[in-house]
């Protein structure tokens, strides 16, 4: 097209417009990494270059793999890799995304699961999943399958159980990953050995360890790594190459160690020390947690399904068939998770206790998605085991909106400044 003075003018497609804003979401959280947080870590460059090159340039990582779309946690990535092809966790931070998904799904709706629909329907994925495996979790993954499929994906529900404790739910959840399992020979034409899972139960054990390693630093009264960075190296392994990942989280265990040698640290001494827990934070919606850091306050562990959850709890084998590691797996996968769509969570509320104690937290935030029932409903339960620990706990509902900002952060620093108070007068 020529505009009036002759020259050249490129009028923008949609599709590049939604690339433009998301590029922008992005670089702006990258930059604030980078800039605004005290004594950064070099290692930390990895994952910096890595969410730009993927999310600003569109650049894929696995052109030559099948691609295994997943929806939730539930999914054995060890399972994927042993069939030789790449899971990508397709959860989604981006609010350009939630706002594209907010025209098909009710505007109130969980915006992990809108942004989620919105990036299917806009379709600008690096690495554009081959099929979708979709596990039955809370109502709103659940249903977003069906809106999915109408963009022309295959998406196959697996069944998950809302009992966690129950014989029954266990069988359950073992003969679904069975099911999964065939579905995925079939689709791959390959036949899954015993010594292909073995070793790749091997290489996603040796990531949960590197990550137990890193969180071995966030125990220490010096803080070497804040947590908005480790959201970042754990929102990668969602669709990294796993032996890239694994490498640039080696080299900053490095660096984290000679770190804590020269006593450099990321966090003052009166810096409240917080424990993360409710709806999880993905790449680019870092709200909360870039709130809690710029308050001054540092975030030691989180209990999320971003980050922790994913690498909390290995995979126990008896025997090393390949029907036992199967049914091992669903029982692990079952059992780590703590997310509010059970029926019961005690577990969840050990485990946000276990972390206070062991990180020596000084107070808990609690994040729900606005739209989230499940973790609306949940809050209340926590909240009164903290009350009964005398542990203080936040409480905060947000979205993926750029616009809440000026509310939550007065909430946010009034919360840290409390817990402040509190650590000067113990001295
Ligand atoms: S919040 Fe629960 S249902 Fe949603 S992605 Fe996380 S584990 Fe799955
Ligand atoms: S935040 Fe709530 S609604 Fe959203 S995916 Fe998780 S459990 Fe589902």
């Amino acid at each position: 097209m020529t505009n009036t003075r002759g020259k050249n003018h490129h009028i923008e497609s949609p599709e590049e417009k939604q690339n433009r804003h998301k590029a922008m979401e992005a670089i702006s959280v990258i930059n604030s990494l980078k800039e605004e947080f005290k004594n950064p870590i070099d290692a930390m460059g990895y994952f910096y270059r890595l969410f730009e090159e993927v999310y600003c340039h569109q650049k894929s990582l696995h052109e030559d793999k099948l691609k295994v779309g997943t929806m939730c946690i539930q999914i054995p990535s060890e399972i994927i890799y042993a069939f030789d092809a790449v899971p990508i966790r397709l959860c989604n931070g981006f609010y350009t995304d939630d706002d594209i998904g907010s025209d098909l799904l009710p505007q109130k709706a969980c915006p992990l699961v809108k942004a989620t629909v919105g990036h299917f329907a806009s379709g600008n994925f690096s690495d554009k999943p081959d099929f979708v495996y979709s596990p039955t979790t809370c109502d709103q993954k659940t249903k977003a399958g069906a809106t999915i499929e109408g963009f022309g994906y295959e998406v196959i529900d697996v069944d998950f159980p809302r009992v966690k404790e129950s014989e029954i739910s266990r069988e359950y959840f073992r003969r679904s990953i069975r099911d999964f399992t065939l579905d995925l020979a079939k689709k791959t034409g390959k036949k899954l050995t015993k010594k292909k899972l073995r070793e790749t139960i091997s290489k996603i054990g040796y990531a949960q360890s590197l990550y137990h390693r890193l969180c071995e630093y966030r125990k220490e009264k010096e803080i070497v790594i804040n947590g908005n960075d480790m959201f970042l190296v754990t929102n990668a392994f969602f669709f990294d190459r796993i032996d890239s990942w694994t490498d640039a989280v080696e080299t900053l265990l490095d660096e984290c160690e000679k770190r804590r040698d020269e006593n450099l640290t990321v966090a003052a001494k009166v810096s409240p020390r917080i424990v993360y827990t409710g709806s999880p934070p993905i790449f680019p919606n870092y709200k909360i947690p870039m709130l809690i850091e710029q308050s001054d306050a540092v975030i030691v562990a989180d209990e999320t399904c971003s980050s922790n959850r994913m690498f909390n709890d290995r995979v126990a084998v008896d025997e090393w068939f390949v029907n036992d590691m199967l049914d091992s797996m669903a029982d692990k996968y079952l059992k780590a998770c703590t997310c509010p769509i059970f029926t019961k969570n005690d577990d969840r509320i050990r485990r946000v206790i276990d972390l206070v104690n062991s990180y020596d937290a000084d107070g808990v935030i609690y994040q729900a998605f606005a739209g989230c029932t499940v973790y609306e409903l949940e809050q209340r339960s926590v909240l009164e085991a903290m009350e009964r620990e005398g542990i203080p706990i936040l409480y905060l509902e947000s979205d993926y909106s750029p616009s809440q900002g000026g509310q939550l952060s007065t909430r946010v620093e009034a919360f840290v400044e409390s817990l402040k108070m509190k650590k000067r007068k113990q001295g």
